[in-house]
């Protein structure tokens, strides 16, 4: 085997660090593995988590991103030669597959996972990358993997969410933050039957939401008091809200939107609390949820539901895997229209080949 089988890898060092970028071998599928080359790796503001140190899970040097779509060009031992070239998006979850939660296939709930690519083990921000089997979901042909990549996150975030609130024909739902995840979430939300409201910043970004169905948009750096719109809009207010943008005055402000009864349902986050005075749930019956990551299953709906057409994956532009400090501060601006997507299979110029 040639031993110059490096590849570029974008490596995260420890909490408030810079990631960086570094050539490191390229990674032979185990047995139940396979190794994917990595087209395409949506950025996702969790890798700003990692990189702040507001999410630390104690592991060090390791490839970041966990939007990852590629090519299966390896298979480890036991694995059906079936797969070998097919065009994949990633579930980043790899559970225990014994405890309570894996049984049922909440992996993104297991206590011991073996492993999180992208967040405790090599992701995608890297040419290559080895994963298991059972974990790459094949992508139809027509769907492009810079589109099918933040599927991987992002859609399946949304799906996994839209179950949790259990949104039915008919009902208000508030997405509060139109970011990659938020316009997922409308557009599932729109093929639930539901009515929906987009509550963002900026007036392309609300057009695009409006363009993916969103019934009412509510632009919040040109417009005043948003639970006041969503009252007048809905009647009493949402029956669902999600709250994507996780500073203590959007939490407040979506709890504020929900009619009595109705559902919140937690998915972003930043160092702020939640604090709200238990009256105001008592009172009118609210209840809270929150929702992390996703099932396998959910990322197969969500491939499923690109596929079809009902989610329309949104990128706003592509960029090779060096250029991904720029990415990272796009995303960090909050002003784009979707995902930006690293394309770490397109550049793969360094030494060799793999074996
Ligand atoms: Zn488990
Ligand atoms: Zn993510």
């Amino acid at each position: 085997m040639n031993t110059t089988c490096t590849m570029r890898s974008v490596r995260y060092l420890g909490p408030k660090q810079a990631f960086e970028l570094r050539a490191v071998s390229i990674p032979e599928p185990a047995p139940g593995q396979v190794r994917v080359r990595v087209e395409a790796c949506g950025m996702c503001r969790t890798e700003l988590h990692l990189r702040d140190g507001l999410l630390d899970l104690g592991r060090r040097d390791f490839a970041v991103g966990h939007e990852i779509a590629g090519t299966i060009e390896k298979l480890g031992e036991g694995v059906d030669g079936s797969r070998l070239g097919q065009r994949v998006v990633v579930y980043y979850y790899v559970g225990c597959g014994a405890c309570r939660y894996c049984r049922t296939g909440d992996e993104q709930l297991c206590p011991q996972p073996v492993s999180q690519p992208g967040f405790t083990s090599d992701g995608g921000y890297a040419e290559y990358m080895v994963v298991r089997a059972t974990n790459c979901v094949p992508v139809p042909g027509h769907v492009p993997l810079d589109l099918a990549a933040p599927m991987g996150c992002a859609g399946s975030t949304a799906v996994h969410a839209g179950k949790m609130a259990g949104i039915r024909p008919g009902e208000w739902v508030v997405v509060h933050g139109a970011g990659g995840v938020g316009l997922a979430i409308l557009q599932y939300a729109h093929a639930a039957g539901a009515r929906t409201i987009a509550i963002g910043m900026g007036a392309e970004k609300l057009a695009l939401a409006q363009e993916l169905g969103a019934t009412e948009v509510f632009d919040v750096a040109t417009q005043e008091d948003a639970a006041g719109f969503v009252a007048a809009v809905t009647g009493e207010g949402a029956d669902v809200v999600f709250e994507l943008v996780g500073t203590s005055a959007s939490m407040r402000l979506s709890t504020a939107m929900l009619r009595r009864r109705g559902r919140l349902v937690l998915v972003g986050y930043t160092s702020e609390s939640f604090t709200v005075h238990p009256v105001e749930l008592i009172v009118r019956e609210l209840q809270v949820l929150a929702s992390v990551g996703s099932t396998l299953q959910d990322l197969y709906d969500v491939v499923d539901l690109v596929a079809q057409g009902a989610i329309r994956p949104i990128v706003d532009y592509t960029l090779p895997l060096e250029r991904f400090a720029e990415g990272l501060a796009a995303v960090e601006k909050g002003t784009l229209k979707g995902r930006v997507v690293l394309t770490p299979g397109k550049a793969n110029v360094t030494a060799g080949s793999p074996p």
